[in-house]
């Protein structure tokens, strides 16, 4: 199940509290449909919740940007059938560059950002609850 965590840094005002993982409305394409807001992922779920076994990957997670070092907190959704395949995109909300397509990974890579305000390496991760 997923876990909420707070980024705050040690010598900036950087405090942010972020979702990772998945909870349970995440068990099924029908499911994801409900919540899922981004208006091309959604024509994609519909599309793909009437292929031939689609197979999906979908987590909140997070996103660093390359150029600025922004962390974007948001969901990743991964779709397949046969050949075809979709996966969703994001841009920083703070310099336009396009975002990696994958989040983070690992929690050692999280443990790793640095302050996306003062780039100081300082940023403290506490992990303090399951969310579901
Ligand atoms: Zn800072
Ligand atoms: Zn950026």
């Amino acid at each position: 199940m997923g876990v909420a965590c707070t980024l705050s840094c040690g010598q900036c005002s950087y405090n942010k509290n972020v979702f990772l993982g998945i909870g349970f409305r995440y068990i099924s394409l029908q499911a994801i449909l409900e919540w899922y807001e981004e208006e091309e992922g959604r024509k994609q779920i519909i599309e793909y919740i009437n292929k031939k076994e689609p197979i999906y990957e979908c987590y909140d997670g997070l996103y660093l940007c390359q150029n600025c070092n922004y962390i974007l907190n948001k969901t990743y959704l991964h779709l397949e059938a046969g050949s075809q395949s979709y996966m969703n995109s994001y841009s920083c909300p703070r310099c336009r560059d396009k975002m990696p397509s994958k989040p983070l990974e690992n929690e050692t890579e999280i443990n790793r950002l640095k302050c996306p305000e003062c780039k100081c390496s300082n940023l403290k991760v506490e992990f303090y609850m399951d969310w579901d």
